[in-house]
């Protein structure tokens, strides 16, 4: 192996160390930051997510709020949860945990969020915002991606202006909460951009195009989707694939990247492992848009 490998875990613990100092900071002004979830129905991935959020309030001294409905809820229950938390002056930051039951539309839900609690940019306001390149609040994931990677051009002494200007970044997956606003991030810091989902793949061209990324985004949720073949010599890989997979032998359930870590981190100037890497930051960085709206309504 010769790449860089991108501790996640170190940049996490970084970013904490700063949220926290912001947290005491607007304390002292009389404000305790509070972050509010709203969890319909049982998804397990989201039941693991809100349980890791609510730790991390609590190390940060960030007040916790949780609204749970059932699987069944009605849209209305969905909305008055919202309503409610939306006019509750302790929360500032309101995150709607997904997946929502499929009878209830993500795009209603969202709208009805108050923008300026609307932590991860779901608000077509807000979303609307980080497409023009001023973006009230940096959507989590995204964000920990572009963290992740100047963490990287940092310990290599490179100058991180001039890198993106020069760069193409490649972003694969085009989610509306990772792969659309990681290209746009891409944009707003001068690159050159270039955006491939399924369709790509299934014309057999993916690689034609991850290749030409001196950066590569992977969101696709496919387990080892990029190879070496995918990626040029040199490149960033930044992995924000969570897929469990059982090992056979053992039974246990472990989690892998979209990306053959092994294989890519021989031609690869720096990748971000699974575990450790994307994941750690980006619960951290929802942490610190709260604090970012506890100023902006205080
Ligand atoms: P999504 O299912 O909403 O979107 C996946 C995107 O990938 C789609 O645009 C789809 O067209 C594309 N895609 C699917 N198969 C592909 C293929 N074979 N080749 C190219 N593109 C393909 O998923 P998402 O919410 O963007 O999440 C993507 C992955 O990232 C999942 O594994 C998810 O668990 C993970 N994730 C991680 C974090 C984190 O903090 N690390 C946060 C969010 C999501």
């Amino acid at each position: 192996m010769s790449a860089y490998v991108i501790d996640g875990r170190a940049a996490a613990q970084a970013l904490r160390s700063e949220v926290l100092a912001e947290v005491k900071a607007l304390e002292e002004t009389g404000v305790r930051p509070g972050l509010a979830t709203v969890l319909v129905g049982e998804d397990y991935a989201a039941q693991a997510y809100e349980r890791r959020v609510r730790r991390l309030a609590a190390d940060l001294d960030v007040a916790y709020f949780h609204e749970v409905l059932p699987c069944d809820a009605e849209l209305a229950d969905v909305l008055a949860a919202v309503g409610k938390l939306n006019a509750d002056p302790r929360v500032h930051g309101v995150l709607v945990l997904r997946p929502l039951p499929h009878h209830i539309p993500d795009e209603v839900v969202f709208a009805h969020l108050d923008p300026l609690k609307d932590v991860e940019s779901v608000h077509p306001y807000n979303a609307g915002l980080l497409v023009e390149g001023t973006p009230r609040f940096v959507p989590s994931t995204p964000a920990s991606c572009y963290r992740l990677i100047d963490t990287y051009l940092e310990a290599a002494g490179l100058d991180k202006e001039a890198f993106y200007r020069r760069s193409a970044i490649c972003v694969v997956g085009r989610s509306a909460n990772v792969g659309r606003p990681a290209l746009l991030l891409g944009i707003a810091r001068g690159a050159v951009v270039i955006s491939c989902d399924e369709f790509a793949y299934r014309a057999g061209r993916l690689a034609e195009h991850t290749r030409l990324g001196d950066v590569v985004i992977v969101a696709a949720g496919v387990p080892k989707l990029i190879g070496q073949n995918e990626v040029r010599r040199g490149a960033v890989v930044i992995d924000v694939g969570i897929n469990p997979v059982t090992d056979t032998a053992t039974g246990k359930v472990g989690l892998v990247g979209d990306v053959d870590f092994d294989a890519v981190a021989e031609v690869a100037a720096a990748i971000t492992p699974v575990p450790g890497g994307v994941g750690p930051v980006t619960d951290v960085w929802l942490l610190r848009n709260t604090v970012v709206a506890a100023k902006l309504q205080s």
